[in-house]
């Protein structure tokens, strides 16, 4: 018996929610897909166009139940022995924030060819839908990604130094963790009055967006979300903030309360 023909496997970016945000490149790869190993949330839209391939959900979401990662590499891994394009389809940009890395690794150690399609990453679409830069002359000089989320027993991560000393910070994964992340920056002397953004379902309809202050971001938690929630810091963000008629009312507010004080 003729031994089966490896195939290459593409890490694809789907961009961070609107169909229309996928790259060219990924639309000709997932027309070209044999199988679609996707995220949970990627639109169905841009499932559609991998029009002949079979597709499995092996999705990661928060507080769902998740398909554990080694069991992902495997059958990425097994698909590449069957399949001629393999496609791993993941939310946003694959290089971030995305186990990456695992599949990339895995996928080499068994000598499979492996290509990543970048996307649209979450806080780029939530700058775009705000319409503001994260960079700006004079301001912020540089942007940084993080997340205190670690992953079970793995150590801890120092990301409020690195977010409390940039300019401009982006926050995956923290929504549910608004108490603790005020107190951490807090901690490391960040000013409470920094502006803050949550960009709920960014580049999406019904994307809704939250301007509050590093000293209230935990009233974050009084929301019900409706879709994957970026936070955005940064004075980058104060002009926005006060064309905003609710954060006019918070800064009314708190003016009021240290009046009384
Ligand atoms: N690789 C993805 C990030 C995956 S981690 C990317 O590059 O965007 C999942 C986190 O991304 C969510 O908890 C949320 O913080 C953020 N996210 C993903 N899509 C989003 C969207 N449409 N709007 C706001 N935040 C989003």
């Amino acid at each position: 018996m003729a031994k089966p023909s490896r195939g290459k496997v593409y890490l694809v970016g789907a961009g961070p929610g609107a169909a229309d945000l996928l790259t060219l490149r990924a639309a000709r790869v997932l027309a070209e897909a044999d199988v679609v190993f996707h995220d949970a949330l990627v639109h169905p839209e841009v499932l559609a166009l991998a029009s002949r391939a079979e597709r499995i959900a092996v999705g990661k979401r928060c507080g769902r139940h998740s398909t554990a990662q080694r069991f992902i590499n495997k059958r990425l891994v097994d698909a590449a022995a069957k399949h001629r394009t393999v496609v791993r389809l993941k939310g946003g940009d694959p290089m971030l924030f995305g186990r990456a890395q695992e599949e990339l690794d895995a996928l080499r150690a068994a000598g499979i060819d492996v290509e990543v399609v970048p996307g649209i990453t979450a806080a780029l679409a939530a700058a775009a839908d705000l319409g503001v830069s994260l960079t700006r002359r004079g301001a912020s000089r540089n942007v940084v990604f993080a997340t205190p989320r670690v992953g079970d027993g793995e150590p801890t991560s120092d990301w409020a130094s690195v977010v409390a000393h940039a300019d401009t910070a982006a926050i995956y994964m923290g929504a549910g963790e608004a108490a603790a992340i005020t107190a951490a920056l807090l901690a490391r002397g960040t000013p409470s009055g920094l502006p803050v953004v949550a960009v709920e379902n960014a580049s999406l309809p019904g994307s809704r967006r939250w301007f509050t202050t590093l000293g209230a971001l935990p009233r974050l938690a009084e929301k019900a979300f409706r879709g994957p929630v970026v936070l955005l810091l940064g004075e980058v963000f104060a002009d926005a903030a006060r064309r905003e008629p609710a954060y006019a009312d918070l800064l009314r507010r708190v003016a009021a309360h240290l009046l009384r004080a």
